[in-house]
């Protein structure tokens, strides 16, 4: 078989610990003897961020930047035990969050659907995307405990000096008052990054607010989407036959554990960060989770949803047996493949990423699975397979599927 061939490299973010390995296997495996490979590699593993200063974390977002599709490994977000660990000359800071602000992006999670891992919804037939903004509210707050009585007052003072002043509580006695702010260029952005991944996917887009309460703060979240669909994005969703709906965040709530799915839901800061574990922990397992940064411009960075799953790595140190599950990492390399072949006119590039999902689900619908899964599964003949036997599995699988 003649391999495939790609006209533009993607820009390969390498990790750490039990990904990292996953990471050589999945190439080696299922991607190399198929695909002349072409990507741009960055290695953001930790002893690579240390020794570069950081910097070669930046140069992975310019690459990103650059050709516009990315696929990265899970990596390590050092904390005291890990610059002892590793000896770092500093609490490198995380490199997602270092991207994602070079990219100024919307994080998009979505559930992988497998016959025999059952939503704990029973209606969800189809998976539900989670789109939460990751700037702002109460994650860059300033808060107060107030000792007693005295009179809370929101003061905004503009370049000039004019001060506006408004009372928020006057306290007869102890009590709490908390300041958070967002920015209309953040927001837009996020709305932005919205609707085209509703137009990429497809998929009707769900957003709600707390608007009836917060009549300033939360309104100006549904005016600016609303605004920007209404002059941009209006016309794109007809022709594609999906739909913008907007409600409250407890009317949606409700309205999401009745659905059948298929749909995104846009979440502000906070609630994306709650709803977001509620509905992976329903559809099954973080391991079975895709997880992809869509900036306003329209440039990708695929990622599992996971972790460097360090528990199974120490395992893997000491020779031990391993059962670690690939899925999400195959999934980010399937997303990436999948979109730099949509944007290079690449059909045989999106076709092999379409077969090798195919091929990784059929092999867990066969019973085939890493433990992970078969503890959950509601299938009956299950094998548990190590890390390695699970990826050639796989391989066999899409050998058949590709004769
Ligand atoms: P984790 O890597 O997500 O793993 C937590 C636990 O979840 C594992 O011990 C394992 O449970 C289970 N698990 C996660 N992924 C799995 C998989 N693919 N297959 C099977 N089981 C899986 O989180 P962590 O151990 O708390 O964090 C490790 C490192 O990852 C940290 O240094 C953190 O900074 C980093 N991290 C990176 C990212 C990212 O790059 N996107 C995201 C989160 C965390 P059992 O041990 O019970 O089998
Ligand atoms: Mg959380």
């Amino acid at each position: 078989m003649e391999k495939i061939k790609m006209t533009t490299p993607l820009v390969e973010m390498d990790g750490d610990e039990m990904t990292r390995i996953l990471w050589k296997m999945i190439k080696d495996d299922l991607l190399l003897p198929y695909i002349d490979l072409k990507t741009e590699y960055y290695d953001l593993g930790l002893v690579k961020r240390n020794e570069t200063n950081d910097q070669v974390t930046i140069d992975s977002a310019n690459a990103t930047k650059k050709y516009g599709v990315a696929v990265k490994c899970a990596t390590i977000t050092p904390n005291a035990a890990r610059v002892e660990e590793y000896n770092l000359k500093e609490m490198w800071k995380s490199p997602n969050g270092t991207i994602r602000a070079m990219l100024d992006g919307t994080v998009f999670r979505a559930p992988i659907i497998v016959k025999g891992i059952e939503p704990c919804v029973k209606n969800w037939e189809k998976p539900i995307t989670l789109a939460r903004h990751a700037y702002g509210d109460v994650y860059k707050n300033t808060e107060m405990k107030i000792p007693g009585p005295g009179k809370a007052e929101l003061v905004f003072t503009d370049e000039n000096g004019n001060e506006t002043r408004a009372t928020i509580q006057e306290f007869k006695g102890p009590g709490i008052i908390q300041g958070i702010h967002n920015i209309d260029k953040s927001i837009e952005s996020f709305a932005r990054a919205c609707f085209n991944y509703a137009l990429d996917t497809k998929q009707e887009l769900w957003f709600a607010t707390k608007d009836t309460i917060s009549k300033k703060y939360d309104h100006n979240f549904k005016d600016i989407f609303q605004e920007i669909f209404d002059n941009e994005y209006k016309e794109k969703f007809e022709a594609a036959g999906i739909t913008y709906f907007y409600t409250l965040i407890d009317d949606a709530v409700a309205r999401v554990m009745k659905s059948k799915g298929g749909f995104i839901w846009a979440c502000k800061n906070y609630d994306g960060d709650v709803m977001s574990d509620m509905v992976s922990s329903a559809f099954g397992s973080l391991a079975m989770m895709t997880s992809v940064l869509v900036s306003p411009d329209g440039v990708y960075e695929y990622e599992a949803a996971h972790g460097t799953v360090q528990r199974h790595y120490y395992k893997h140190l000491k020779g031990e047996e391993t059962s670690t599950n690939s899925v999400a990492t195959i999934f980010a390399w399937t997303g990436a493949l999948r979109k730099r072949g949509e944007l290079d006119g690449n059909a045989e590039l999106v076709s092999f990423a379409d077969m090798l999902e195919k091929a990784t689900i059929k092999t867990i619908e066969s019973g085939k699975m890493t433990k992970d899964l078969a503890l959950i599964t509601s299938l009956k003949d299950v094998t548990v397979l190590n890390s390695e036997n699970f990826i050639k599995e796989i391989k066999n699988t899409l050998d058949e599927l590709m004769k």
